[in-house]
């Protein structure tokens, strides 16, 4: 069912939920690719109502940014997500969620101007604005986000946790294609090219994973290993290359507990991010990649 009105969402998740149902939100931008349909088939596997928002919003992106030309297809979303069961599809409009007069920003600070944030000063301010304004209309009793978006994921639990909303979040697994680039919307923009060397982001990550795996601690070396990788590949122009705390995003020297690899790359008119999970204890590596 799409909805376009969050009064009427509302409503629907209100009665829902007194018929004891649980509500799973998954918050996307739409342009359904198999990332977005994992969250929604993990959200439907678990027992709950699904509901899945698509709503590109203006204020994550920069005035040099893609905004206008973000892709779009409706129909096709809406028979995907119906497709994975999603029970309702909301669709509001632009005036709907940011009336003339709206001044209301949800910001959580120092984590928002780290790895992302540099380049992208606002972007997470945008964030969890539109994720608090949903959190408030759907009501949700889980979050299912990607890890694809490992900062974005890490902010939004903050903001949950700092501000009380009773709402768990679930992070999945990143979808990747058959070469190991990860799935986005973005990559629709890259020329044959440009999409053969953007799997040098993946490659730059499963080679430190694997010396990690090995025995590297040092977090200089495990940077510079991954630059060295993205060096091979010429249209791939990284943006920033980061080994840090995976709950603070602080830099760490050794790499000890769990530790987030990030990098971020421009390949032609895109700006791909891609990042691996580390869980490094006495025991072992574990790798979430
Ligand atoms: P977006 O439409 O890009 O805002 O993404 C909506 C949700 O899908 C976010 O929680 C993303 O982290 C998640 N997502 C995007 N790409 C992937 C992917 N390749 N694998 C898993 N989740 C993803």
């Amino acid at each position: 069912m799409l909805v376009k009105d969050p009064e009427k969402v509302r409503t629907l998740c209100r009665e829902t939920r007194a018929q004891g149902r649980r509500i799973g939100l998954v918050p996307t931008m739409g342009f359904f690719h198999e990332g977005h349909l994992s969250l929604m088939r993990k959200a439907k596997d678990s027992g709950n109502y699904v509901v899945t928002s698509l709503f590109v919003n203006p204020p994550q992106f920069g005035p040099e940014e893609d905004l206008n030309r973000y892709p779009q297809d409706l129909a096709r979303d809406q028979a995907l997500a119906a497709k994975e069961g999603v029970d309702l599809l909301f669709v509001p409009d632009r005036q709907q969620i940011y009336p003339d007069w709206y001044r209301t920003y949800v910001e959580v600070e120092e984590l928002g101007v780290l790895l992302c944030g540099v380049q992208r000063p606002t972007h997470f301010k945008g964030v969890t604005t539109i994720v608090a304004k949903l959190l408030n209309i759907v009501e949700p009793d889980f979050l299912f986000l990607g890890r694809k978006d490992a900062q974005q994921a890490i902010i939004l639990s903050r903001m949950i946790e700092d501000l009380n909303f009773p709402c768990e979040v679930v992070v999945c697994p990143t979808v990747r294609e058959a070469d190991g680039l990860a799935m986005s919307s973005r990559n629709e923009y890259l020329s044959p090219a440009e999409r053969r060397e953007a799997r040098g982001l993946y490659l730059a990550l499963s080679r430190v994973c694997k010396l990690v795996v090995a025995g590297e601690r040092s977090t200089r070396t495990v940077v510079h290993e991954m630059r060295q990788e993205l060096s091979r590949w010429p249209l791939v122009k990284p943006e920033y290359v980061a080994a840090v705390d995976a709950t603070n995003l602080r830099p760490t020297e050794k790499l000890q507990g769990k530790v987030l690899l990030a990098l971020a790359a421009c390949v032609g008119p895109s700006r791909l991010i891609d990042n691996a999970v580390l869980t490094v204890s006495s025991e072992g590596v574990r790798v979430e990649l």
